[in-house]
């Protein structure tokens, strides 16, 4: 048997966590090391499992400063793609070990930020730290080891980044964070599970991307000026109006109400064609977990198209964020970059 070879790159998060004060309660959790991780994960030593049964050789790099993921930005998400980047070659798969809080964000970055990506990069975590007795963190790294190599187990790759997480896998820009707490930590709304691991792995193909035609690279052209609004019952205009006048908010997604829907009022209608008119980006999602715009579906969402409002369609906040912040870097016409917004790019969008 070919030895397979997987990169695991370990940036933090609750998994490698303990208390920031050894033997005092309620101590708020800190990230711990790799090998203070690793130690809890017999299965990846080199006497373990994977490599005296499976003959899988795992490589490790650890961020300099690992962190609890609420603290990432996109330069995080261009590290880790260039970590990646350095090893694609070399490697059959990549685990990216990350918190949760940001992960979907995360995932949703590096989508984009590949190109062409024809390898698997899995995107996991925990929600109880691996030194936890009922821990999930154990389960969660096997499962994307079974991923990640998917040649070792003669299971289809998933040449995508995903997230796995409670014995599921998901398309990563199509996956959200539902719970704090519940092992079933993520969802993907709007896009089946590409992988259900159980008894046994089922790998479900006619969900996969197909693969990418040329060479892998990355396009780190980011722009990260873009702001997530979210709107409620008594929204005014005048919260949106100081957005509109930042000389540093190039895109605006807001979270809408429904199917799209969100007050017409004339002061509501004005700030937005103000924003377009300027030069401004803006993009309806919207805030149910579930479902998309309809721009026109209601009276109240009918007058925004034609003011220069785009559709996310069912698009996640965290890809509908990922994709303006890369479309908006990109060195492209206004034009252009609003057809790449209405354009599935990575498989984050299904328009009807
Ligand atoms: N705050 C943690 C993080 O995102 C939560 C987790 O990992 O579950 O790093």
């Amino acid at each position: 048997m070919s030895t397979t070879r997987i990169f695991i790159l370990y940036t933090g998060g609750t998994i490698g966590m303990g208390p920031k004060e050894l033997g005092v309660e309620n101590s708020p959790l800190v990230p711990q090391s790799w090998e203070q991780l690793q130690q809890f994960m017999p299965a990846i030593h080199p006497d373990g499992y994977f490599s005296q049964v499976k003959n899988i050789a795992f490589e490790y790099h650890s961020f300099d400063t690992l962190m609890d993921s609420s603290q990432f930005d996109t330069s995080h998400w261009v590290m880790m793609a260039r970590e990646i980047e350095q090893r694609y070659t070399e490697f059959d798969g990549f685990i990216i070990i990350h918190g949760t809080d940001t992960m979907a964000y995360t995932a949703s970055g590096l989508s984009f930020i590949f190109r062409n990506l024809n390898k698997p990069v899995v995107v996991t975590g925990a929600q109880l730290p691996i030194s936890h007795t009922r821990s999930d963190a154990i389960t969660n790294f096997s499962n994307a080891i079974h991923i990640a190599g998917a040649k070792a187990f003669g299971l289809t790759p998933i040449n995508e980044v995903t997230i796995c997480f409670n014995d599921r896998v998901f398309r990563g820009n199509r996956s959200t964070k539902a719970s704090t707490n519940d092992f079933e930590g993520f969802v993907s709304p709007d896009y089946p599970a590409l992988a259900e691991l159980e008894e046994t792995i089922r790998v479900l193909p006619e969900y996969v991307q197909s693969a990418p035609k040329g060479p892998f690279g990355l396009n780190t052209r980011l722009n990260p000026n873009v702001v997530v609004l979210t709107l409620f019952p008594g929204f005014k205009a005048k919260h949106l109006e100081k957005l509109v006048d930042d000389e540093e908010v190039d895109g605006l997604i807001i979270k809408t109400f429904g199917s799209g829907n969100a007050p017409f009022t004339p002061e509501f209608l004005g700030t937005l064609e103000r924003a377009s008119q300027k030069g401004t980006t803006v993009m309806f999602i919207t805030q149910c977990l579930q479902g998309r715009v309809s721009l026109g579906k209601y009276e109240a969402s009918d007058v925004f198209g034609p003011i220069g409002v785009i559709s996310g369609g069912d698009m996640t906040s965290e890809a509908a964020l990922a994709k303006m912040i890369w479309v908006l870097g990109q060195n492209i016409s206004r034009e252009e970059q609003e057809i790449l917004l209405q354009t599935d790019l990575r498989g984050e969008v299904t328009f009807r």
